[in-house]
């Protein structure tokens, strides 16, 4: 059988090395397809973006991940999807055939049709887009410095974080922690960087604990960051933000943190609903072919509790996978398919560095302790990925989220 995983995110990977460890000698090829050649951790981007840490603390080789394993990993970028004809296309122009399918190609950004949005705001949704906010920031500084009057300074040292949800709040907490080393390096004023953060509803953090949205709340503002709260952004143009107000914010930098939606190729390829998301039935099979498998952020999978959607996290995704690949071996080995019921372990968030929000089960935390639990989350999660030796590999290279010198 030969069973093809799309996407090396937290779902794919999951699903593609437990199927290597449940199917490994049984009579299955398993490969995964990747555009790029290493394993994103995205609950970490927010570190290399404010330039907090180097892009390896996000980047793992996937080459480390499967080297030693039977999963063949292919590189290339999945073009379409031929349902019918069972074969997924590469790059135009490679066509592979399969048995059964994993598509687990996650989300990319929702920008709501707001004007100007796409255009002119930049996204944090892969190491790349990380990569290109750290570069344009720093750029935006420099050129502040060679400017003399304070008001055409202001809007190349103004950062609007657009969205208050969990990655607006990770990110300017850590670009908070940064304006000190950057406003240093390139000689302008600290006290001119304006960091602002607009969210549409009234709280930061919606649906999260009002106990730990005031502890983010202060966290925040104590690093300097004004909270725009309650106005929605209705347009973006060139260098600047409009909100719905009137107001008019001249910003160089705007990045938008507003809302993820399903990789389109999904939309593309198979039934969807809110977001992009493909509609699977309870064991995770696209309603359109039950020999295709749609995990993570692609997937519209239910809580059968609750009727509802799952929110689009690492966690579920790493669930999904190992769902997906234990459904595959029960097909090959003649067993019963087994229904989805997600486990949510709780919520761990930073808000810059050494400061976090926690909730698991009946707790809710705030302060240094949550950051160490989130760090210590992704040191175990590596550990899933290739026990010691991966997580030594990770440290000789000085990943484990270190605040790099700026
Ligand atoms: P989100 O949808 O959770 O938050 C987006 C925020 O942007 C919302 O608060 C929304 O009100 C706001 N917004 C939308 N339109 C706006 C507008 N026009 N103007 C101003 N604000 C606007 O998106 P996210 O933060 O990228 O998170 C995506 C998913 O990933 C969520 O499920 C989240 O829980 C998860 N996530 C989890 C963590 C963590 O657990 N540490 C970190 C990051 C993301």
């Amino acid at each position: 059988m030969k069973i093809r995983v799309l996407g090396a995110g937290y779902a794919g990977v999951r699903a593609a090395l437990d199927l290597n460890r449940r199917l490994g000698r049984r009579p299955a090829r398993i490969s995964l397809i990747n555009r790029d050649k290493h394993h994103e951790l995205i609950t970490e981007l927010h570190r290399p973006a404010a330039g907090t840490t180097d892009r390896r603390t996000v980047a793992i080789p996937l080459e480390d991940i499967f080297s030693g394993t039977g999963v063949e990993v292919i590189y290339g970028t999945v073009t379409d999807i031929q349902v019918a004809a069972r074969q997924v296309v590469l790059d135009r122009r490679r066509v592979l055939q399969y048995d059964r399918l994993v598509v687990a190609l996650g989300s990319e950004p929702e920008f709501f049709s707001i004007p100007g949005l796409k255009e002119h705001s930049l996204t944090l949704s892969s190491l790349n887009s990380a990569e290109v906010i750290r570069q344009h920031i720093d750029a935006m500084f420099a050129h502040a410095a060679t400017l003399t009057d304070p008001d055409q300074r202001r809007p190349y040292l103004t950062v609007v974080v657009a969205g208050g949800g969990f990655t607006g709040v990770e990110f300017a907490g850590q670009l908070a922690d940064r304006v000190p080393a950057l406003a240093r390096r390139h000689g302008v004023p600290r006290e001119e960087v304006r960091l602002i953060t607009v969210e549409a509803a009234p709280d930061l953090l919606p649906g999260f604990d009002e106990p730990l949205i005031d502890a983010a709340v202060d966290v925040l503002v104590r690093k300097g960051v004004r909270l725009m709260l309650g106005v929605p952004i209705v347009a973006v143009e060139p260098g600047a933000v409009a909100l719905e107000d009137g107001t008019r914010i001249a910003a160089r930098t705007i990045v938008w943190s507003g809302g993820v939606r399903a990789n389109r190729l999904v939309e593309r390829c198979f039934t969807t609903r809110s977001r992009g998301r493909a509609v699977v039935n309870e064991y995770l099979q696209s309603v359109d072919d039950p020999r295709v498998y749609i995990i993570g952020d692609a997937a519209l999978a239910l809580d059968p509790k609750s009727g509802q959607p799952v929110p689009p996290t690492a966690q579920h995704a790493v669930q999904q996978g190992r769902l997906a690949a234990r459904n595959l071996w029960a097909e090959v080995t003649g067993r019963p398919l087994k229904p989805y019921t997600p486990a949510t372990a709780g919520v761990v968030a930073t808000v810059g560095h050494g400061v976090g929000l926690a909730r698991i089960g009946p707790f809710k935390l705030a302060g240094r302790f949550p950051a160490v639990i989130k760090d210590v989350n992704t040191w175990r999660y590596l550990y899933s990925l290739g026990g010691p030796g991966l997580l030594l590999k990770v440290w000789w290279r000085q990943l484990p989220l270190r605040p790099a010198r700026a």
